[in-house]
């Protein structure tokens, strides 16, 4: 019963499909109304609202690397690992 409230909120819109989208609800490439349906689900869902802020922080992260001038080396280590970690974590809890 609690699972079809919260299809009916989240428009169908689960775990996975949020991991395989996140890219494009990030960038914008995304029609209005699977944004929101986006949006309640990281509302109501704990795992995805943390992953996202992971995958947010991550990608703040890449850019400061870019931004600055003097980094050789764009992607260490910490950062590749911080990626997999948050996908790990997507992955395992449903
Ligand atoms: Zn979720």
């Amino acid at each position: 019963m609690m699972k079809t409230i919260m299809m009916m909120f989240t428009g169908g819109v689960t775990c996975e499909k949020v991991d395989e989208g996140l890219d494009d609800f990030l960038d914008g490439e995304m029609s209005f109304l699977k944004r929101m349906r986006f949006r309640m689900h990281f509302a109501a869902c704990k795992a995805c609202s943390a992953y996202l802020a992971a995958y947010r922080q991550t990608i703040q992260l890449v850019k400061d690397s870019f931004d600055r001038p003097d980094a050789d080396s764009v992607v260490d280590e910490a950062l590749v690992n911080s990626i997999l970690d948050a996908q790990d974590r997507s992955n395992g809890g449903g």
